[in-house]
Formats: structure tokens, C-alpha cells, sequence
């Protein structure tokens, strides 16, 4: 079995879904399970109007509303079961505004219809190009926690669904379901997170055991570079699981970071590939991919970062230091990224700046708080960074002029990372980018 995954803009429309028939079709063979998202940019539209009709603004919510009614309906030539989803859907909408509320489980509610919806369209689709799909509702199969709009797999039910499920119902037909979406045991709806597809594509392939996960999105694969960065890197052919977990957790797009890990148990390699190019290879993640003569997979970025440095000469050579700094980031829920210590001072980042000045008023009750916004993380990733001496020494000579606030290589040695002021972030990595790629490996990239 195979696990073919199309992402937002692979069925954003009518013409985009008959594209992705015919990359089904070619692998029929194969006993594809079809893993969909929500049509384009449905799941942000969808929270649109939740968050109007909250407000108070029905007419707007209400408009929004027709607008993607009629625009599913366009697109599915008006398919009488999206009909049947869009009342239920307006009843919801409607209800929020009179709770004037969007708690977790509505809004999770409100989502799993962008999924529910393109999964019966594609099947449809499917159908009309003489493709024997089936729709099975994946929340019927994937149960998770109570953790509404970011639940968590339960895995022994999860699995023993999939497993009595699936395999048959692929021997004859392909199955065609939606992403995102689960449910708790009590078959409350929930969801797994935003962009979360990727990751009921890697559950159902680890649950059926199936032969390869593929990712089908809108670029040609991981790149060397991010491309909105720097354009025209080069295509990673092959890296490792721990590599690709790496570049998703430091902002890389193609691939949700949860994604690799029940793949990576299994051992179920993963693909991701380009549904507009379906002629391209792609990247293949596996555990072990051949040796490279690349230190480097990729240079990860990730913009609007910013920075606290944290002095204490009270407390100097104090323990307890650092615990006291982590607790206070704990009670507002703010992850830490990226963190340098020295006997008297922690410099770290934050992504997520909406308690900041919270956080500061607090610390600053026992230390020396400042902050830097605007600023970027480079993030070198390559399991080979550990046998390849001189890569610190290349990085600083490639950097020249540009300073680099911060510079930390975890214990695991999959990646250098370091802290760029914002406006030199290009730049920076357009010279890292040409030291480190300046005879890329043919057997790992495609140039
Ligand atoms: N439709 C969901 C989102 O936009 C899930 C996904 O596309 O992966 O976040
Ligand atoms: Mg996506």
C-alpha cells in the first residue's frame, strides 16, 4: 500500500484535483490511500468567518460563507453531499454568533469542514474520471486526545482502526480521506494542528504498514535553500528522518514537523514530491541515506525571532539560575528555541513573542533583561556536520563582515545554528549558502 498525500494548492481547484487523478491513476497498482487537505486557503477562510460571526459581524461571516459555498460548489459541479455539509456548516456559523465564542472545540468544529468537504469533492472527482474511489471519513479512524486544535494521536485505537479498515477496503478500491481531522474516543471532532495533513499521512502509513508515505505539495521537494530566501538551490534528493524533522522544526514549509516520526518508527520511507511536476523525484527521507561528501543538507531560516539576553552578576555562580529564568517562561507557555549560557549571562530566542514583555517584567525582578527584535536563525542541518571537521571554521570565514549574535551546535551535531540581525539574514545566507554548496554531491543533489 501507498500513502499519497495532496496538500491545500495540489486540489485547490477542480482543474488542480484532475491533475492529481491522473498522478493516482498512474499508481493504482500500488493501493494508494489518499490523504487530502482542505481546497487552497478553505482552513484560514473558515477561521475568517468564525472569528467575524464572533465579533458580531454575521452579514460578514454569512457573506464569507456564501463565497466558499458557492466556490465548492463550482468547483464539485454541485455535488448534492457538499450541499448537505455547507447547512450544516451555516447552522455552526450561526451559533457562534450568538454564543459570541470560539472556544478550542468549536473552533476545531469549524475546521474539520474544509477536510470533510475536499475529501468527498476529490472522491467525486475521482469517480467522474472512471477512478474506483472510496471516501471513508478519517474521523472514523483516527481517535487522539482531548487536545482540541492540536490533539495527539491515541495510538493502540488509531492503529487498530486503520489496520481493520484499510487493507481491505484498498484492495479494491483507492480510499480517499481527508487530513487534519480526528476525533476523541467519545467522537467529539478534533484536530491535529495546523498543516496537520502531513501527519494523518504519516499515522495512516505507519498504521497499515505501507510501502512509502508520499507528500505531494507545491515545490519540487526540500531544497538546499529556503527559497523565499535564496532562490535557486539545489533539490536534496535524499536525507535522513532526523535531518528533515530538523529543517521543519527550523521553519522549512514542505513538511510538518510531527510528520516524521511514526514514519521513522516504522521505518516507511517518505517522499515529497511536486504535483505540478510529478516528473521530478523529489526528496526521499529514509534513515540511512548513502554517504555524502556535503557536510550540509540544508540552511534552514526562521524570520521575526527575537532575542532576550539575561544578566545576572548577583547571581553569580548561584544555581538555580537558570530553573528560575525556565520557570517563568514555562508559566506563560513560551518555547525556547535557541539558547547560549556564559557563568553570568543566557542569551536565547523566542518565536513566540506574545507574553514577552510579561516574561521581562518578571525576570527583571531577579536579573538584567534585554530585548532584540528582528532578528533571524540560520540553521546548517547535515548528520555529516559531525564527521566533517572545519565546518565551524568555513561558516565564520563565509559569514566575513556579518555578525553572528549567537552560535549553538547541539550535543546531536545535526546542525550549527546562529542568530543573524534581521536585515543581514540574506545576505548571510546567500554566503553560506555558496561556501557550503560550491560542488554539491550528485548523489545527493540534483542541480
Ligand atoms: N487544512 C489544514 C491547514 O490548513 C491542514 C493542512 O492543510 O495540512 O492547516
Ligand atoms: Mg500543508
Amino acid at each position: 500500500m501507498l500513502v499519497m498525500k495532496f496538500g491545500g494548492t495540489s486540489v485547490e481547484t477542480a482543474e488542480a484535483i484532475g491533475r492529481v487523478a491522473e498522478i493516482v491513476r498512474q499508481r493504482v497498482a500500488m493501493r494508494p490511500v489518499v490523504v487530502v487537505s482542505a481546497m487552497g486557503k478553505t482552513t484560514n477562510k473558515l477561521l475568517a468567518i468564525g472569528h467575524r460571526a464572533i465579533a458580531g459581524e454575521v452579514a460578514a461571516a454569512l457573506a464569507g460563507l456564501a463565497e466558499l459555498r458557492d466556490f465548492h460548489l463550482h468547483e464539485s459541479d454541485g455535488l448534492e453531499t457538499v450541499t448537505g455539509l455547507f447547512d450544516q456548516l451555516s447552522s455552526l456559523v450561526n451559533g457562534l454568533a450568538v454564543i459570541g465564542e470560539l472556544t478550542p472545540r468549536a473552533t476545531d468544529a469549524l475546521c474539520s469542514f474544509g477536510e470533510r468537504i475536499s475529501s468527498l469533492i476529490v472522491t467525486a472527482l475521482f469517480r467522474k474520471r472512471g477512478i474506483d474511489a472510496v471516501h471513508i471519513d478519517a474521523r472514523d479512524l483516527i481517535v487522539t486526545d482531548k487536545r482540541h486544535t492540536q490533539a495527539a494521536p491515541v495510538w493502540a485505537q488509531t492503529n487498530a482502526r486503520l489496520a481493520k479498515a484499510l487493507p481491505d477496503l484498498a484492495s479494491a478500491h483507492v480510499v480517499v480521506m481527508g487530513g487534519f481531522i480526528a476525533s476523541t474516543e467519545e467522537g467529539v471532532t478534533t484536530t491535529l494542528g495546523r498543516g496537520g495533513s502531513d501527519y494523518t499521512a504519516s499515522i495512516v502509513g505507519a498504521g497499515i504498514g505501507a510501502q512509502e508515505i508520499q507528500i505531494w505539495t507545491d515545490v519540487d521537494g526540500i531544497l538546499t535553500a529556503d527559497p523565499t530566501i535564496l532562490p535557486g538551490g539545489y533539490r536534496v534528493k535524499v536525507c535522513s528522518f532526523a535531518e528533515a524533522a530538523e529543517l521543519a522544526y527550523f521553519g522549512a514549509k514542505v513538511l510538518h514537523p510531527a510528520t516524521v516520526l511514526p514514519a521513522s518508527e516504522k521505518n516507511i520511507p517518505v517522499r515529497i514530491l511536486n504535483s505540478r511536476r510529478s516528473e521530478v523525484e523529489g526528496t526521499l527521507i529514509v534513515s540511512h541515506p548513502p554517504a555524502s561528501s556535503t557536510p550540509i543538507r540544508s540552511i534552514a531560516c526562521k524570520r521575526n525571532i527575537t532575542l532576550m539576553n539575561i544578566v545576572s552578576s548577583r547571581m553569580l555562580m548561584a544555581h538555580g539560575f537558570l530553573r528560575r529564568i525556565f520557570e517563568v517562561f514555562d508559566r506563560f507557555e513560551t518555547p525556547v528555541d535557541m539558547l547560549a549560557t556564559s557563568e553570568v549571562s543566557v542569551s536565547l530566542t523566542v518565536d513566540n513573542a506574545g507574553w514577552l514583555e510579561a516574561i521581562r517584567r518578571e525576570i527583571e525582578t531577579f536579573a538584567e533583561v534585554s530585548v532584540e527584535e528582528n532578528q533571524a536563525i540560520i540553521c546548517l542541518v547535515g548528520e555529516n556536520i559531525r564527521n566533517s571537521p572545519g565546518v565551524s571554521p568555513r561558516l565564520f570565514t563565509a559569514l566575513g563582515g556579518t555578525k553572528a549574535r549567537m552560535v549553538s551546535q547541539g550535543a546531536s551535531q545535526l546542525n550549527i545554528s546562529l542568530v543573524v540581525a534581521g536585515g543581514d539574514l540574506v545576505r548571510a545566507v546567500e554566503s553560506l549558502h555558496r561556501e557550503f554548496f560550491r560542488s554539491p554531491d550528485p548523489a545527493s543533489f540534483a542541480f
